[in-house]
């Protein structure tokens, strides 16, 4: 009793400052809880965060939290899992071993993987070099998976013999691009090959995605990081040509483009290819429709290909 009564008590300015301390952090934590539980943040995200800053706020996080968290763990499958990991309740994601840290992170990513793989991707971005046969791919697509709606992007570039406007791009001036930007109509939009803008329309593709159809976007490596920005769901798949040799020999062949533009393509191409590293996933064009097949198959379409 005696000891109690001794035992100084903070001033009342502290006391506050505390409790709100305590409450901010708690709040914090509520939402990185929401996150995770609508797939906005991944649970390994917030792993990391904790183990580069165990006193931080995902730190400060309890594991049964971040498990409860996740989609599909109720209590039982929770406590199931801290057993397996050998992490006991108390523990806070800031304070495990480096082996139940590894544990825990093989288990995270097993079942997101698992996640992953069962979610219905709609919105597919379709990048790569120049020349590596994107447009033929994509039109290969058009022409054999009706159920994928191919994004048209409006362009200010003129179109090459054979092109029709509204189905291999909109053809507009730059006065008419610059109203699109102006009036919020592109999901992206950039300057290619220091040449021409090109930019996807908006609308389009946010009334497929409503209505549960799969979305193709031909695009360039800086519109494919815009709309992983933008859209954070979807996938990235680079498409990649068998060698260097038959991607120049591609674009020489094809003969669209003067040799002064065949440089600043190859140019581009050079850095376009050192990029394939933030994609999901790599497909190697050696044959359109095996190339087309795969795009599709990583859309998880599964309807057959309609017959020639
Ligand atoms: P091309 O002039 O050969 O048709 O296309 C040149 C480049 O522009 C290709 O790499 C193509 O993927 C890219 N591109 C086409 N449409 C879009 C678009 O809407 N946005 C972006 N960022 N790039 C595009």
């Amino acid at each position: 009793m005696a000891e109690a009564t001794s035992r100084p008590t903070p001033p009342e300015v502290d006391r506050v400052a505390a409790s709100r301390a305590a409450i901010a952090a708690r709040r914090a934590r509520a939402a990185i809880k929401a996150a995770v539980t609508a797939w906005e943040r991944s649970a390994l995200s917030v792993l990391d965060a904790a183990t580069a800053e165990p006193a931080g706020v995902e730190g400060r996080l309890r594991v049964t939290e971040l498990l409860l968290s996740m989609p599909a763990i109720g209590t039982t499958k929770m406590r199931d899992a801290l057993e397996i990991l050998g992490i006991s309740p108390a523990k806070r994601l800031g304070g495990l071993g480096k082996h139940q840290r590894r544990r825990l992170r093989d288990y995270l990513a097993e079942r997101e993987a698992a996640h992953h793989g069962r979610r219905k991707t709609r919105l597919v971005v379709l990048a790569g070099p120049t020349a590596v046969g994107k447009g033929t791919v994509s039109t290969y697509i058009r022409e054999h998976y009706p159920d994928v709606l191919l994004s048209v992007s409006a362009t200010t570039r003129a179109p090459r013999p054979g092109e029709v406007d509204g189905v291999n791009y909109y053809f507009v001036s730059d006065e008419e691009f610059d109203r699109m930007i102006a009036e919020g109509q592109l999901l992206e939009w950039a300057t290619v090959h220091n040449a021409h803008r090109y930019g996807t329309p908006r609308r389009p593709i946010e009334e497929a995605l409503s209505h549960g159809r799969s979305v193709l976007l031909e695009i360039d490596l800086q519109g494919a990081r815009s709309v992983r920005e933008a859209m954070p769901e979807a996938r990235l798949i680079f498409l990649l040509p068998p060698t260097w040799d038959e991607l120049v020999r591609r674009l020489i062949g094809r003969g669209t483009e003067d040799s002064a533009e065949q440089q600043r393509r190859l140019a581009t191409a050079k850095v376009e290819l050192a990029a394939q590293d933030e994609f999901d996933y790599r497909v190697i064009n050696s044959n359109v429709a095996d190339a087309a097949r795969e795009v599709v198959d990583l859309m998880q379409i599964r309807t057959a290909p309609k017959r020639p």
